[in-house]
């Protein structure tokens, strides 16, 4: 197998694993991964050599376009994880009263913003 296709898979497992225990964590792995094969192709297409992945020799229009892509989907997938995350942080904080999540803390207290109820 080729140094390329070791690299991927890899780069798909460590993502994979990490994801497996956080979702957050296992989309900034697979980010900071993709960023990786992003910046070593531009290396290694920009000193006029080619990747091959599977055997399969990739131009670097289709790298870039692969990458590239994949690359785009890491961010919006982080972003969509970090939502989630806040998403679940809010509900666990909600007011057990009428379920706003729109709360803040007094004197180390929950207050909701909706019906004023109020609990530690
Ligand atoms: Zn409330």
């Amino acid at each position: 197998m080729s140094t390329e296709s070791i690299v991927v898979l890899s780069a798909i497992v460590l993502s994979i694993g990490v994801g497996s225990f956080s979702r957050v964590w296992g989309r900034l792995v697979g980010l900071i991964l993709v960023g990786g094969i992003l910046g070593w192709g531009i290396y290694v297409y920009g000193q006029g050599g080619e990747l091959a992945f599977f055997e399969r020799p990739l131009s670097a229009t289709w790298f870039y376009v692969a990458v590239g892509a994949l690359f785009a989907w890491e961010v919006v997938a982080l972003t969509m994880a970090l939502r989630a995350r806040r998403r679940a942080h809010d509900f666990a904080h909600a007011c057990p009263a009428c379920g706003a999540t729109q709360t803040r803390q007094v004197d180390r207290k929950n207050v909701c913003g909706s019906c004023q109820h109020t609990w530690s």
